[in-house]
């Protein structure tokens, strides 16, 4: 068995002290309040931060550039329409600290590269571009001219423009994210990975061959009409903790939660709203009615057998089924015979308690599916969502009030950044109407995807990488290949906020260019600008920022994407000037060239914003048909000594970015590198609580190891064990990945678990 090698910068593994305490079954509180005031108080002057506050997500005011979950259509809380880790994104971004080339002139490549994830990300933002010569140990100021000038020489100089990878993160505004594939598809590639391309993707396959949209169907309101709630694979209360406020809302109205989960998450057990004096001194909103703590990849098996039962029970919609869809009969006969005394141990949920689920669903048809990373993140992801389809086509709850599918997108315009053309893959209309309005061809070559850009860069079949945001190195799979793929790369460029890991792993030649983010005033020929997204649920509007800037060499993503390709493409037939004027220009564009952005301008300025047309929703579905399908369920292939790992976030945590040390509704304090697993799979191992382990994965004959882990003892199933995101990803095969959508496994990670001896 070979090994992957070590890479200096590829993560720091020292221990940093933990402290156990007892997990919690409460979220939010005024705790979190607390907390999330204290977080501002450490990065800036409260009354800056009160500015701040005061607008987000507030209408007109600044989108937060966390979770994508969506805001109230009508009325916003005065009090603050946020919650805690809102208030931990913003305190991040609109940080007083500030990187100036005195920095980097003092702390070399390595220096930075010994600490944490976390300590990187305290450094601060990053005042001016900055340039890393070839052989260099040290970043230096360069002018934004020359940092342009020597991009388009390396993208000018490649064999073929497919050498070059673009890649984009869920934070670019719709604005900037059009334009950037109008340059990349303009130098000549598709070569447009994303963010959605490790998280959504599956989402997105199942949705779009089953009801013909690859987004959610529900809207906000529809949580307030629902019967029942199944919350599947996800824990809104440290990644969507808004989302509390609506389940809280539902189960008012009389709605039965139902969440399915291998760990018991604190947000889905209870909810206390810090806004509402009623349950401040009231106490707490209980959310689930029922709590199946399924095994890791238990989820499809789960959802055929309460399918099944369905069927059995003929406890199905039969007008809808008749009217609405397609292939009910194929699946029927499948789903009829399937083996349940096979599935259950896969899902590991008690028949019996199925059973009631089943009881429960046969009497609704007002049913909303929630899910996340917990489903999308599996070799069988895109079947178990399609499973979930099944589900709601048997009971008719979809397109209509109170039901439908709620994939919950983890940032803040991923779902937007697809929506206007940053895929992989050109949708036909868009490479048509950017022939007939812009008067070039789009290649037709499908480009790279996250996974298939990692192997192209490792293999030497890429050579320049450019990441409009993100933090690349710490969000995608198999650390120290990626990282050997990235320094493979003759020259790669991040335009970032803040310092990052993915700045200290680089190609030979490398740039910082430091943007706008969503707090910041963006000012173009004297007026205000503002940027526009997308949340999960389809519905676009504006976000303005209202700091000044902290540094006059910052640029925004839409100028730096006009600059850029003025610098690189000099006889472009887009007129790039013309949206570095006014960003307007740019809306009118999206307006010409992608569906749905009528009156794009009108409507995002006169009115507070608008939904874009969903056919899931209006229940024209493909043809006016939705689709069952059949699959087959299998059992992941695992040695009883080993166990199945799922990365997860700490709730001091947004995505790659760690806003500090503790986790405290799971009661983790003070360490990031933990393994929670079941007391049961301890005593076999023969460890007590804080001992230290290596993980291990051994795929496809290459030891992977995740060294100096500490274990904490969890409620989680027996064989399942839970570790950090990004600090496990290490373990996280490159070329495991999700049938259909390529998304890497995370959520189902095969690993050995080895005791490090006190010598050691
Ligand atoms: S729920 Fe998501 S979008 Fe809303 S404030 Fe919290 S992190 Fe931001």
């Amino acid at each position: 068995m070979s090994k992957r090698k070590k890479h200096d910068s590829e993560t720091s593994e020292k221990l940093t002290g933990i402290k156990l305490g007892k997990a919690q079954e409460v979220a939010g509180g005024l705790k979190a309040v607390g907390i999330a005031l204290k977080h501002v108080n450490n990065e800036m002057p409260i009354a800056k931060g009160l500015k701040v506050l005061n607008k987000l997500n507030q209408k007109k005011g600044i989108d937060c550039p966390g979770c994508a979950w969506p805001d109230p259509d009508d009325e916003r809380s005065s009090l603050g329409e946020y919650c805690e880790n809102g208030v931990k994104a913003i305190a991040e971004e609109a940080t007083a600290k500030a990187l100036y080339p005195e920095f980097f002139k003092q702390n070399s490549i390595q220096q930075l590269a010994v600490l944490s994830d976390f300590e990187i990300g305290k450094k601060g933002r990053i005042a001016q571009p900055m340039y890393l010569k070839e052989g260099n140990e040290n970043y230096e100021e360069i002018s934004w001219d020359a940092a342009f000038s020597l991009i388009a020489q390396h993208l000018n100089n490649l064999a073929d423009p497919d050498e070059a990878i673009f890649y984009t993160s869920g934070r670019t505004s719709n604005e900037a994210a059009f334009l950037y594939q109008l340059f990349v598809r303009e130098f000549g590639t598709n070569n447009l990975p994303d963010c959605s391309n490790m998280c959504h993707e599956s989402s997105g396959k199942a949705l779009g061959q089953t009801l013909g949209i690859g987004k959610g169907s529900v809207k906000l309101e529809d949580f307030e009409k629902a019967e029942v709630i199944m919350v599947m694979g996800q824990n809104p209360g440290t990644n969507h903790p808004r989302m509390l406020n609506a389940l809280k809302k539902a189960k008012r109205n009389g709605a039965t939660i139902i969440s399915v989960n291998p760990v018991k998450e604190a947000g889905l057990v209870s909810f206390n709203d810090p806004q509402e004096l009623k349950t401040i001194i009231g106490g707490k909103t209980k959310l689930s009615d029922y709590y199946l703590q399924v095994k890791l990849n238990g989820d499809q098996a789960l959802l055929q057998i309460i399918n099944h039962l369905l069927v059995k029970q003929d406890a199905l919609d039969h007008a809808f089924i008749q009217n609405k869809t397609i292939g009910f009969e194929q699946y029927q006969q499948h789903i009829s015979h399937i083996d349940v005394e096979t599935l259950l141990p896969i899902c590991g949920i008690p028949l019996s308690e199925i059973e009631k689920i089943v009881a429960l669903l046969a009497k609704k048809s007002k049913i909303i599916v929630c899910w996340a990373m917990g489903l999308t993140q599996h070799y069988n992801a895109v079947d178990t969502i399609k499973e979930v389809v099944n589900l709601l086509l048997l009971k008719g709850s979809i397109a209509k009030a109170g039901a439908g599918t709620c994939p919950v997108r983890g940032h803040s315009n991923v779902q937007g950044d697809r929506t206007v053309g940053i895929v992989e893959r050109p949708p036909k209309a868009l490479a048509d109407n950017i022939r007939k309005n812009f008067g070039f061809e789009v290649p037709e070559k499908h480009g790279y995807d996250v996974v298939n850009s990692i192997k192209a860069m490792y293999e030497g079949k890429a050579k320049v990488f450019f990441a409009m945001g993100g933090n690349f190195l710490s969000a995608t799979p198999d650390t120290l290949y990626t990282a050997k793929a990235l320094e493979q790369c003759t020259l790669t460029v991040h335009v970032s906020t803040k310092l990052n890991r993915s700045h200290l792993v680089h190609g030979k030649e490398a740039l910082i260019l430091p943007c706008l983010g969503r707090t910041d005033q963006d000012v173009v020929n004297g007026k205000d600008q503002f940027v526009t997204v997308e949340n999960s649920m389809g519905f676009v509007h504006s976000s303005q920022g209202v700091l000044p800037p902290f540094s006059d060499k910052l640029l925004s993503e839409p100028a730096i994407v006009c600059r850029l390709a003025k610098a690189t493409i000099p006889d472009s037939k887009v007129n790039w000037d013309k949206y570095l004027e006014s960003y307007d220009h740019i809306r009118d564009e999206i307006e010409h060239n992608i569906k749905g952005f009528d009156n794009y301008n009108k409507r995002v300025s006169a009115e507070n914003g608008f939904y874009l047309p969903n056919v899931a929703r209006s229940g024209n579905f493909i043809d006016g048909k939705a689709y069952f399908t059949a699959a087959h369920c299998e059992a992941l292939n695992v040695n009883d000594e080993d166990f199945v790992m799922m990365t997860l976030r700490s709730h001091d945590q947004f995505n790659t970015t760690i806003y500090g040390l503790d986790d405290r509704y799971r009661g983790i304090y003070n360490e990031r590198r933990v393994i929670l697993m079941n007391k049961k799979d301890m005593q076999r191992l023969n460890l007590k609580a804080q001992d230290k382990v290596n993980i291990y994965n051994d795929h496809g004959g290459i030891e992977r190891l995740a060294p100096n882990f500490v274990v904490v003892p969890y409620d989680i199933p027996v064989g399942c064990v839970g570790t950090y995101f990004p600090e496990a990803n290490v373990l996280v095969p490159i070329d495991a990945t999700a049938l259909q959508s390529n998304t890497p496994t995370s959520k189902s990670v095969i690993v050995r678990v080895v005791v490090v001896e006190e010598s050691e």
